[in-house]
C-alpha cells in the first residue's frame, strides 16, 4: 500500500493486486520507529495520539539485568496493523489507486500481468507481497531467508499499557516483546526456534511480564510468522522491483521491518518516477546496511546467554552508551554508526563485563 500511494503521489497510474480482503491483519509486534512515522507523513499519512499508542523508547532486560533509553528525536507509536492498513487504504483511495482485492496475480512478463486470467498490461511491476514473495521467485531474484530462521507470534491484551517504553524480555529460550498499542492495550509478541511455543506456555519464563498482565484476558487471536534475517540477490530486474520483506527481512527483533519498507517505498517511487531502477538498488542497499549490522547485534545477544548477559549489564552500567545506541537504531543520531573507537571500547567492556 505504501509502494502505491508513493507511486502515485508521482503521478503514475497504479492498480493494487491482493488475494486477501482488507483491513490485513499480519502477526507484527506493531512498533513504528520515528522513521516509519516520518515516512508515513511523506506519504500524507499522519500517525498521532489519535489513533495511535505513542512510546517514548526502549527497555532491555534478562533475569539479572535491566537498561533503558528514551527516543531522543521524533515520535514512535505502537498501532495495530488492521488500523493501519486501513489508514493507508484510505490514503490510496483518495488519490485514486485502485485496488483489486480478492484477486491473484498468475503469471506476468515484461508488457502484462495476468490476474485471474485476465491481462493486464503494465509499465512496472512490484512485487510487495511479503517473505515469501511470488514476484521474487517469478522475476528470478533469489532467495530472501537466511538460517536460523526464528518462530514469531503475537496476541493482544486488554490492559493499560504500565510503561511508556517497549519493552525487550529476553528469557531461557525466548524472547518477548510487549508494545502499547492503544490506552487500554498492549501487543506481547514471542520470539524463539521453537514452532510449538505459544504465549501461554511462554509466559512461566516471563514472571515479569506475567506479573502485569495478571487477570488480563487476550482480545485477539493469536498468530505467527517466521522472522528471519536476510536480502533478496537483486531488487530489481528488468522492469520488477521489490518492496518491503519481499526485498529484504531483519529479524523482527530490530522493529524495523516496516519503517525500511516505507523508506524503500518512497525511493522506488522516485527510481520509478526516473525510468531508473539502478537508483532504487542502490538506495535499498544503503538503507538495509545499518538496520542488518544492528540486527545482527541482538542475534547475538540471543544466542550467546554469557555474551547476552555481559551486554546487558553493560548497558545498564552505561545508559549514555545504550541511549546512543538506541539513537542510532531507532534514526536519531546525527552518525548512523559507532566509530572505530566505540566499537573497541565496547569489546573491551563487553569481554570484562
Ligand atoms: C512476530 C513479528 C513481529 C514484528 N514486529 C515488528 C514491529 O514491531 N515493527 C516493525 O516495523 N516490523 C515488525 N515486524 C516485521 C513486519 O511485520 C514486516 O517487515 C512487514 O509486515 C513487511 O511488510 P510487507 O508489506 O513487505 O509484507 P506483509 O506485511 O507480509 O504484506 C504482504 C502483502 O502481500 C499480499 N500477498 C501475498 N501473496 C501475494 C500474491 N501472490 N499476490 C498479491 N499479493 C500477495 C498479502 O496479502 C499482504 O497484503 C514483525 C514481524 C513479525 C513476524
Amino acid at each position: 500500500m505504501a509502494a502505491a500511494i508513493a507511486a502515485r503521489l508521482k503521478n503514475l497510474r497504479v492498480t493494487v493486486i491482493d488475494p486477501r480482503q482488507p483491513p490485513i491483519d499480519k502477526p507484527c509486534g506493531e512498533g513504528l520507529l520515528p522513521e516509519a512515522v516520518a515516512a508515513l507523513r511523506s506519504l500524507g499519512v499522519e500517525i498521532d495520539s489519535s489513533v495511535a499508542a505513542p512510546f517514548a523508547g526502549f527497555r532491555f532486560s534478562d533475569e539479572h539485568s535491566s537498561a533503558s533509553a528514551r527516543i531522543p528525536r521524533g515520535k514512535a507509536f505502537g498501532l495495530r496493523r488492521t488500523a493501519l492498513h486501513q489508514l493507508l487504504i484510505d490514503r490510496a483511495t483518495e488519490l485514486g489507486v485502485s485496488l483489486l482485492w480478492g484477486s491473484r496475480l498468475s503469471s506476468f512478463d515484461s508488457h502484462n500481468v495476468a490476474v485471474d486470467g485476465h491481462l493486464f498490461p503494465c509499465k512496472w511491476i512490484v512485487g510487495a507481497d511479503g517473505q515469501n514473495s511470488n514476484v521474487r521467485q517469478s522475476a528470478r531474484l533469489g532467495s530472501a531467508r537466511y538460517r536460523p530462521s526464528r518462530f514469531g507470534f503475537r496476541l493482544h491484551y486488554a490492559v493499560a499499557p504500565w510503561t511508556d517504553l517497549v519493552e525487550v524480555h529476553w528469557g531461557k529460550k525466548s524472547q518477548m516483546i510487549v508494545t502499547p498499542t492503544a490506552a487500554n492495550e498492549i501487543c506481547i509478541s514471542l520470539f524463539s526456534y521453537d514452532s510449538h511455543l505459544r504465549m501461554g506456555r511462554a509466559l512461566d519464563q516471563f514472571p515479569e511480564v506475567a506479573r502485569r498482565l495478571g487477570a488480563a484476558c487476550p482480545v485477539s487471536t493469536e498468530v505467527g510468522a517466521i522472522t528471519s534475517l536476510g536480502r533478496a540477490r537483486a531488487v530489481a530486474r528488468g522492469n520488477v522491483a521489490l518492496v518491503g520483506d519481499a526485498s529484504c527481512m531483519v529479524d523482527a527483533v530490530s522493529g524495523q521491518g516496516l519503517s525500511l519498507a516505507f523508506q524503500q517505498a518512497l525511493h522506488l517511487a522516485e527510481a520509478l518516477a526516473r525510468e531508473d531502477l539502478a537508483l532504487y538498488e542502490s538506495a535499498h542497499r544503503r538503507l538495509t546496511q545499518n538496520a542488518m549490522r544492528m540486527t545482527r547485534l541482538l542475534l547475538l545477544m540471543n544466542a550467546s546467554p554469557v555474551l547476552r548477559r555481559k551486554v546487558l549489564r553493560l548497558f545498564a552500567s552505561r545508559p549514555a552508551f545504550f541511549a546512543k545506541m538506541i539513537s542510532i537504531h531507532t534514526g536519531s543520531s546525527e552518525s548512523d554508526a559507532l566509530d572505530a573507537a566505540q566499537i573497541v571500547n565496547l569489546g573491551w567492556r563487553v569481554l570484562f563485563a
